[in-house]
């Protein structure tokens, strides 16, 4: 159930409306925006009758919201939600280009990596330490070593860092160290893993699952931001279908479904979704000009000799001649990074 308030309430006023919110024994979340203000009341709601408030002088409307989510709802916040990564802005206008390799390899890889996409304009660098792999024989990545690398690529270049977080075990050192804490799309719907994110504030990337519907997904940010944890950027990386020619479909429909859906930003990874390097030029514009808040596009400074997804991965300097081409874009849908 939203409560809306009427314009320029004043906070005694607030006050006592959310103290009778509690007073019937609901959660008050309170967002107050521009143009008006809003509580959010989370628990129990169906019994209540929306009359109980409506009497008061300060509210405007009661509503009941339908969807099972409700903190990433878009009624609960109507305004864009921005998230802030160590100081780069993603959402509401600001979009984040994260780049870097799928995984890191060795120190040199990494920062030679990370110097070339942050000169070519990426404001987040990401790599993977801990790697999901559909086969326990391929490289699984470096682990704490790989993490320890990827903040020498960060003292280096100044950029903020992305990486997968595979179990809560590590969840204290990520805090300590990682910038934005991926999510990946095999744990989507780990959901003891999601209830343990509300023990940091960092912001978490949480990417799509492989056949995961709109509210499925929507409703793993839910978990995040019900354990205490509100800022999450959702990543469409494309979804299994029956087309076997791309690794996967590339759903850019999730773009403007999403914004009705909720407040959270997102993104969009074009090289986990078509799998070959040369459809992430067209897939990244279009993403852009559909409205993404941001791409995570995979760089290497070698692709033949990558140890993981070398096939979708960009050269450096195909990155840096996209990202040229995409400011035009974003500044057409009044966009900027
Ligand atoms: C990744 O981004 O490194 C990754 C493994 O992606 P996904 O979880 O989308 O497959
Ligand atoms: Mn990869």
């Amino acid at each position: 159930m939203i409560i809306v308030l009427k314009p320029r309430t004043a906070e005694e006023d607030l006050n006592r409306v959310v103290k009778m919110v509690e007073g019937k024994g609901l959660e008050a979340h309170v967002v107050r925006g521009e143009e008006m203000t809003i509580i959010g009341c989370i628990g129990d709601t169906v019994r209540i009758d929306p009359r109980l408030f409506e009497v008061d002088r300060s509210v405007d409307k009661v509503m009941h919201v339908q969807e099972p989510y409700k903190l990433a709802n878009r009624a609960f916040h109507p305004e864009d939600s921005t998230v802030d990564v160590s100081g780069v802005k993603v959402g509401g206008g600001h979009m984040a280009m994260i780049a870097g390799p799928c995984s890191v390899e060795t120190e040199e890889q990494v920062i030679e990596v990370a110097r070339a996409v942050k000169a070519a304009g990426a404001n987040l660098l990401r790599g993977g330490a801990f790697k999901p792999r559909t086969s326990p024989y391929s490289f699984q990545g470096l682990g704490l070593e790989g993490l320890d690398l990827l903040c020498k690529a960060k003292e280096e270049t100044g950029l903020p860092i992305v990486t997968e977080l595979m179990s809560a075990e590590y969840l204290e050192i990520f805090d300590e160290k990682v910038d934005l804490i991926q999510i990946g799309a095999r744990n989507m719907q780990n959901f003891d893993l999601l209830k343990q994110l509300g023990q940091t504030k960092r912001p978490i990337l949480l990417k799509r699952g492989l056949n995961a519907t709109y509210e499925e997904w929507v409703m793993s940010a839910e978990y995040i931001m019900a354990s205490g944890n509100e800022n999450v950027i959702l990543c469409e990386r494309g979804v299994r279908t029956f087309e076997t020619y791309t690794r996967n479909t590339l759903d850019l429909q999730a773009i403007p479904v999403l914004r009705r859906m909720t407040h959270l930003p997102v993104i969009i990874d074009p090289s986990h979704a078509g799998g070959k390097w040369w459809l992430v030029d067209s897939m990244a514009k279009a993403a852009v000009a559909a409205g993404a808040d941001g791409l995570m596009i995979e760089v290497h400074n070698n692709p033949e000799l990558a140890l993981c997804d070398g096939g979708q991965s960009l050269k450096p300097t195909k990155y840096a001649d996209l990202l040229k081409q995409l400011s035009k874009i974003a500044a057409a849908v009044g966009k900027e990074w």
